[in-house]
């Protein structure tokens, strides 16, 4: 090293010069302050006892000395380890030429490296400790990660404009919808149900911790089936300031609800039933007593005065036994027919028809037992004569409706009964000017044994209708009924021509 370069360095720095044997030819006032053992430095002494990490590298120190190499620096040298006190030490090492002399030794500048050290130690300490934060964080996000993948809930998280940031497997399997087709995607695409979107509204208004409970929905998933969700929502705060996010977290009810709506299901048939059940005993007690006490009482009296009575008037009477009869075995047929259609046995027998004839007939057999002066205006429109009708099913349409059309109209009343016929259906139409029935009854009339509030005294047992419809749907038809209380009735029933509907 050049001397004046050592001249400008040394004031500032501890230092040895140590001749080729690495002795110590000179040293700066507090050198002794950096050595192992501060006795030992003093001139003619040999470097490496008071200066112990210079031994091993003699080598180094030769090839300096004879300029193979420029210099040596030995950092971080520990002198002490007292926590209090502690001392580490830089030794750069180069060649010194005496300027006088010529001769060639070596310069060992000491260093009090200890600042840097201990900085250096903390420093390692620091990123030791963050690198143990960093690892602990991985680990702990693992770990949530883990709970949310294997949460049997749906997860959502959305920004505050509702747009979802994070889903987990379970929401993906929930919606059938790939995570990539989920993310960045508004929620209100995944739920467009209006009244669950007017509940969350409200996420924004809450506060941290709060959350908002069973927030239940009805929606599609990406293959169409339905599925019901119920949804706890809460509001996270984000990393900046004033900045939320939303977080939903859905279970998956569908089967709950689908077992509910069969219970539901099952209450509703278990009251029909239970309604059904005493419709049918008031029917039959009123429906069985009237005709059962008059035969009762008629051939009572029969019996008592039968012998001197006209033969006129014995008739009379033998016509009510039968009529009394009649009307129960009616009321037998009409159980017979709806227990024939619930066990699937009222089967649907289409059959060329001569449909305006069969209607005539049928008009002038219900005409010939009316008793109250009432009449039947048939009309028949179209241009059908034959089609292909079930003609049992068909007359327990038409009987039914004829009769109750003539049984709750007044005396003296026509009821009208159009038949017409297009292309594909057979329209028939019975309107009468009757008592009507209640607007708010009108959807019960076809229900078994139901009766409206305003039938009176009038007989009835409440099945002609369940078994209009019955024999009406079993065609593929349709019954409509058109009324209002004191101005009549009107049903209209469509049925449909699928078959050779027309021969001229
Ligand atoms: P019912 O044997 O009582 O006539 P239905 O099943 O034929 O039984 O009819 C059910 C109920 O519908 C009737 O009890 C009556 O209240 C009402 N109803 C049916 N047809 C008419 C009609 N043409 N005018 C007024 N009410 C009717």
């Amino acid at each position: 090293m050049n001397y004046r370069l050592i001249k400008i360095l040394a004031p500032h720095h501890e230092y040895l010069i140590l001749n080729q044997n690495l002795k110590i030819l000179d040293l700066s006032l507090c050198a002794q302050r950096f050595a192992d053992s501060p006795d030992e430095v003093s001139p003619g002494k040999d470097v490496r006892i008071a200066f112990p990490e210079l031994i091993g590298v003699e080598d180094a120190l030769l090839e300096i000395l004879e300029g193979r190499q420029p210099s040596l620096e030995i950092k971080g040298v520990a002198r002490s380890l007292d926590p209090q006190y502690p001392l580490y030490i830089d030794l750069y090492i180069s060649d010194y030429t005496d300027e006088k002399s010529s001769t060639h030794s070596l310069i060992v500048f000491l260093e009090d490296a200890t600042k840097r050290m201990v900085l250096e130690q903390e420093l390692a300490q620091q990123t030791n400790e963050v690198n143990l934060l960093l690892s602990s964080l991985a680990t702990s996000k693992q770990y949530i990660d883990r709970i949310i993948t294997s949460m049997a809930d749906a997860l959502l998280v959305t920004t505050n404009s509702g747009i979802i940031k994070t889903v987990n497997k379970s929401a993906q399997n929930i919606f059938k919808y790939s995570e990539a087709e989920l993310i960045g995607k508004p929620l209100d695409n995944l739920i467009t149900d209006q009244a669950f979107i007017e509940k969350i509204s409200i996420l924004p208004t809450l506060e941290q911790g709060e959350i908002l409970n069973d927030v239940e929905v009805v929606c599609p998933t990406k293959t169409g089936e339905t599925i019901a969700l119920s949804f706890s929502c809460s509001t996270i705060q984000t990393e900046i300031e004033g900045i939320q996010n939303f977080v939903y977290i859905g279970r998956d009810i569908t089967e709950r609800k689908r077992a509910e709506a069969e219970k539901m299901k099952a209450i509703e048939r278990e009251k029909e039933l239970r309604e059904l059940k005493s419709r049918l005993i008031s029917m039959t007690s009123n429906e069985f007593r009237l005709p059962i006490s008059t035969i009762f009482a008629t051939t009572e009296l029969l019996e008592n005065y039968g012998r001197t009575w006209s033969e006129d008037k014995k008739f009379q009477h033998y016509q009510l036994i039968e009529s009394s009869v009649k009307r129960m075995t009616e009321l037998l047929n009409n159980v017979l027919i709806l227990g024939k259609a619930d066990a699937g046995k009222l089967g649907f027998n289409p059959a060329p028809l001569n449909l305006e004839s069969f209607c005539r007939n049928l008009v002038e057999e219900i005409q010939l037992v009316s008793l109250e002066n009432q009449k039947i205006a048939f009309a028949y429109f179209g241009d059908c004569i034959t089609v292909s009708l079930d003609e049992k099913l068909l007359q327990n349409i038409l009987s039914n409706l004829l009769t109750n059309a003539l049984k709750y109209s007044h005396p003296n009343t026509t009821v009208n009964f159009s038949c017409s016929c297009n292309e594909t259906e057979v329209i028939l139409e019975i309107q009468d000017q009757g008592i009507g029935i209640p607007a708010e009854e009108q959807h019960q009339i076809f229900e078994s044994f139901y009766r409206a509030q305003n039938v009176g005294n009038i007989p009835g047992s409440g099945l002609g209708l369940t078994i209009v419809q019955k024999s009406v749907e079993l065609q593929g038809g349709k019954i409509a009924v058109n009324s209002e209380i004191g101005v009549g009735t009107k049903f209209t029933v469509t049925l449909p021509l699928q078959n050779d509907r027309k021969t001229p």
